[in-house]
C-alpha cells in the first residue's frame, strides 16, 4: 500500500506530484493547509466518481466495497500511528474537532469541581478553548529562552488536581519539536492523562502513540496532504471503551426506543452521522503519499530547509527569528518596523506564499511581546529555490520600507 509517490527521493520530483503549485510559485504556508499530491486528488475523483455509496447501512454490493474501503483506511490510520487496534481510530472532521471531543466527552465524566488542566504557552487556541468550556481551571507551562515547552519547569508545577495535560507535539508557530515521550513521564507521575495536538507533527515526524506513551493524540487530515473535513482521534482503547457519547445520532447507537438508548461500543459511538466517506478515502491516500516517501527522509528534508532559512534570514539585519534552532518545518520572523502582514502581502507580489498573523495562538504572541509574526512553513514540495525567492522578498521588503 505504499510507494505512491513516484519512487524517487528528491524533492524536485515530489514538487512535480502536486498539479496546484504552479512553476514560480514558493507555497510556504503548509502549517496552515498542504497542498494535494495527484494521488490524493485521484482518490477523492474515484470515490466521488467511480466508487461511491453510503457506508455501514447498504446491503447492497456498491456500499459493501465503500464500508470495506472505509475500514480499510481506519486499520491504515491504526497502522500510520501504531495504534494497537483500529478500533481507536476515531474519524472526526479535523483536530479542532477531535479536542472538542475529548473536552466534552472525556472532560465532563472525569473533570469534578477543583480539577486542573495544564496546557503550554504556545498552544493553537483550539488546544486551549475547548479546555475553558469545561469549566475546569487551567494552568500554563511557561517557554524556555529558545520558545520550547519547559518540561522541567512542568514537572516542579504539576499536581494532583491536574487530571489533564494538553500539549502541541509540534508548535504551528515555532516549530519546536515537544519531547512527548517526557511529558507523558510527568503527566502520568500524577495519574494525568497526556493529549497530544499532533496537527504539526504528523506530516513532519514519525509518530508512534504506543512509544510516546500518550493517552489521546489528535491530527486534521488536511495538513497531512489530504482532504479538509476529516481528521483523527486516538485515544486508548480502555479510556474510549469508558468515555460517554458526545454527539447523539445515527450510527452510534445499539438501540433506541423513548424509553432508553443505548449505544454503541467505540468507534461507532463517536461517529454519530453520515461520516465523510471520501475524505476518509482520501486521507487513506495522503498516508500511503507520506510514508511512500518516509516519515524520517520528510523530516530531513524539512530540518535541513529550516537550517538554510534561519541562515539565510539571520543575515538580514532588520529580521528577528523566533523558536529553536533545530524546528521542524516551520519558521517564524518579525522584520523591524514592518508590520507582518505588509511582509506578507510584499512577498505575495514575488509570488513567495507564507501566513502573517497571531497564527490562532494569541496568549503566544503576548510571551514573544508582538502582536503577530510572520511565517513561513515548509512540505516535501519545497527546495532551496523557495528559499531563495523567500529572501529575495525580504530585501525587497527592506528596501520599500528603507
Ligand atoms: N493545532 C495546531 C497545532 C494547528 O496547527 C491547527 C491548525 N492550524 C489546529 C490545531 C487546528 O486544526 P484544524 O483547524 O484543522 O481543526
Amino acid at each position: 500500500t505504499n510507494g505512491t509517490g513516484n519512487g524517487s527521493t528528491r524533492p524536485l520530483d515530489w514538487l512535480a506530484d502536486f498539479p496546484a503549485i504552479p512553476e514560480g510559485w514558493a507555497y510556504l504556508d503548509s502549517a496552515a493547509t498542504a497542498q494535494k499530491p495527484r494521488t490524493v486528488i485521484d482518490a477523492i475523483a474515484r470515490g466521488y466518481g467511480e466508487t461511491y455509496a453510503t457506508v455501514h447501512r447498504g446491503v447492497y454490493q456498491r456500499s459493501a466495497d465503500m464500508t470495506l474501503a472505509f475500514e480499510a483506511s481506519r486499520a491504515r490510520v491504526a497502522r500510520f500511528l501504531n495504534a494497537a487496534a483500529p478500533e481507536e481510530i476515531v474519524f472526526v472532521r479535523g483536530a479542532t474537532e477531535g479536542i472538542n471531543l475529548v473536552a466534552q466527552s472525556w472532560g465532563r465524566a472525569q473533570l469534578k469541581p477543583g480539577d486542573r488542566i495544564l496546557l503550554s504557552t504556545l498552544e493553537h487556541h483550539s488546544n486551549i478553548v475547548p479546555w475553558q468550556m469545561t469549566g475546569a481551571a487551567i494552568d500554563v507551562v511557561p517557554l524556555t529562552e529558545d520558545h520550547r515547552i519547559d518540561l522541567d519547569a512542568m514537572a516542579a508545577m504539576i499536581r494532583p488536581e491536574h487530571k489533564l495535560v494538553a500539549l502541541a507535539h509540534v508548535s504551528n508557530v515555532l516549530g519546536s519539536v515537544l519531547d512527548a515521550k517526557r511529558a507523558a513521564e510527568i503527566a502520568h507521575s500524577v495519574g494525568a492523562k497526556l493529549l497530544l495536538d499532533g496537527c504539526q507533527a504528523v506530516p513532519r515526524l514519525p509518530v508512534d502513540v504506543r512509544d510516546l506513551d500518550c493517552d489521546f493524540y489528535v491530527f486534521s487530515g488536511h495538513k497531512l496532504y489530504g482532504p479538509t473535513g476529516i481528521g483523527v482521534l486516538w485515544a486508548r482503547g480502555e479510556i474510549l471503551e469508558s468515555m460517554p457519547p458526545w454527539q447523539g445520532g445515527g450510527a452510534m447507537i445499539d438501540k433506541v426506543t423513548f424509553e432508553k438508548t443505548t449505544y454503541a461500543p467505540p468507534p461507532a459511538r463517536f461517529e454519530a452521522g453520515t461520516p465523510h466517506v471520501v475524505g476518509v478515502i482520501g486521507l487513506h491516500a495522503a498516508i500511503d503519499y507520506v510514508e511512500g516517501i518516509g516519515l524520517d527522509a520528510i523530516h530531513a528534508h524539512e530540518t535541513a530547509l529550516v537550517r538554510e532559512a534561519r541562515r539565510a534570514l539571520r543575515g538580514i539585519n532588520s529580521v528577528r527569528l523566533f523558536g529553536p534552532e533545530e524546528s521542524a518545518g516551520i519558521v517564524s520572523f518579525a522584520m523591524e518596523g514592518v508590520h507582518p502582514h505588509d511582509v506578507g502581502t510584499i512577498l505575495d507580489e514575488g509570488q513567495v506564499a507564507i501566513r502573517a498573523g497571531h497564527h490562532c495562538a494569541q496568549p503566544l504572541m503576548a510571551a514573544l511581546g508582538v502582536e503577530a509574526t510572520a511565517r513561513a512553513s515548509f512540505g516535501v514540495y519545497n527546495g532551496p529555490r523557495d528559499i531563495d525567492a523567500l529572501v529575495t522578498g525580504i530585501e525587497r521588503v527592506r528596501k520599500i520600507f528603507g
